[in-house]
């Protein structure tokens, strides 16, 4: 007898998108060695870490070294004083949190996927489209349905519930990525109505809360009834920049209750089980990021983003496209000129300006038409790259 594998995998399609994306810029760069490349495509942050955070990694490191202050294992949930900053930053947005709701991880991908473990392989998962891949793949991985709610121009990416589809877990991401849309109170709202009337559980990405401003919901948690309904997903990634340095969080309320079982307790017996904690000198510096000067720092660098997002979004409205997002997000989710393809016109921006960005259909086919570019590059990258689009699309 030889092991068997899980069979599912043969229904993941390849990941192919970014490997295309980079394929498709090095054969580019071969033929025209000369040419400038501006890459405007990554989800990655290029901002360094805050000092305040970096001060904090080398102590907690020096605490490491010494007999005294040295850390072993710790709590698989994470230490109390970064559960403890997470529950004052959601307290300054008029959510209560108990200490025990707050799970530390090593970032919110993970969860994402992990969380599942949880619940049974019949349930039914509804997910956006366009999506964050994510969402999808870890799903067939385990082999369970999935459901898509359409997310086009006409609902502005932001779909609503629809009685008629019959969902057990649901995915939403906002501000999302890929296409910056976000969501208001209301339109939350309906989405935990939807969920407390049919028992079902939405799962919410909040890893670009970071860029909301204003009145906009942050987390899913300042809706009312979402504590009995959702399960919030969040990250350090965008927030201080924690892509290379790995820290999140996971919000999974007391009150969350599924056949008679309590889905905290349930997320406890996994983690204790599958996970031995986020290290002790990365959760210090996470924890760094709540102090004044990190939360300066860290809002600094989220300005730069969003004045990228500005100078993308500036260019595209004097030029009359459609696009959601940078406003709440660092996406820009736009239409693609001349009514292209998104694979086309991701070929003729890069051999006209240079610019690479990411096609629309990379994340499902209601991105077919569109196409999503990144605030994460530098000022003077974002401009250059803003200008030449306008010269070459601006008289399309
Ligand atoms: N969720 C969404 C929607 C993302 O776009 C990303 C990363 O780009 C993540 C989660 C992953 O976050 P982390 O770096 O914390 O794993």
């Amino acid at each position: 007898m030889a092991a068997k594998i899980n069979a599912n995998f043969n229904n993941i399609s390849e990941s192919y998108l970014f490997a295309r994306v980079n394929q498709l810029v090095r054969e580019f760069q071969e033929q025209h060695p000369d040419r400038e490349i501006i890459r405007m495509g990554i989800g990655d942050v290029t901002r360094p870490l805050a000092a305040k955070v970096v001060e904090a990694l080398k102590a907690a490191s020096d605490e490491q070294g010494k007999q005294e202050t040295f850390h072993g294992y710790g709590p698989e949930q994470g230490y109390d004083f970064l559960k403890e900053a997470v529950r004052g930053y959601y307290k300054r947005h008029g959510v209560d949190l108990e200490l025990n709701e707050i799970f530390i991880s090593d970032g919110a991908k993970s969860d994402c996927g992990n969380l599942m473990d949880l619940f049974s392989i019949d349930n039914t998962v509804l997910v956006p489209d366009p999506v964050y891949p994510v969402y999808v793949d870890t799903n067939v991985m385990a082999g369970r349905k999935i459901i898509y709610a359409d997310a086009n121009e006409q609902n502005h990416f932001l779909p609503l519930p629809d009685e008629s589809q019959d969902a057990d877990i649901i995915y939403i991401c906002s501000p999302n990525n890929p296409t910056g849309a976000a969501y208001s109170r209301e339109q939350l709202k309906a989405w935990v109505d939807y969920a407390n009337r049919r028992g079902s559980i939405i799962f919410f990405d909040a890893a670009y809360e970071c860029f909301v401003t204003g009145d906009m919901p942050r987390s899913i948690y300042e809706i009312e009834g979402a504590k009995t309904c959702a399960v919030e997903i969040c990250s350090f990634s965008k927030k201080a920049g924690f892509t290379g340095t790995r820290c999140g969080y996971t919000v999974v309320p007391m009150d969350l209750v599924r056949d008679g079982h309590a889905i905290n307790k349930m997320w406890l017996r996994r983690q204790t089980t599958k996970f031995n904690g986020t290290a002790y000198i990365i959760q210090r510096g996470a924890a760094a990021v709540f102090t004044p000067e990190g939360e300066a720092e860290c809002e600094a660098n989220l300005e730069y983003y969003r004045g990228n997002a500005k100078v993308i979004t500036d260019t595209l409205d004097r030029m009359g496209i459609f696009y959601t997002g940078g406003v709440y997000s660092p996406y820009i989710w736009l239409k693609c000129p001349g009514d292209r393809n998104s694979w086309d016109f991701f070929s003729d921006l890069l051999e006209k300006t240079g610019v690479v960005g990411t096609p629309g259909a990379g994340f499902g086919k209601n991105g077919e038409k569109f196409f999503r570019l990144t605030a994460f590059s530098t000022r003077e990258n974002t401009e250059k790259a803003m200008k030449k689009f306008y010269e070459v699309y601006g008289r399309n």
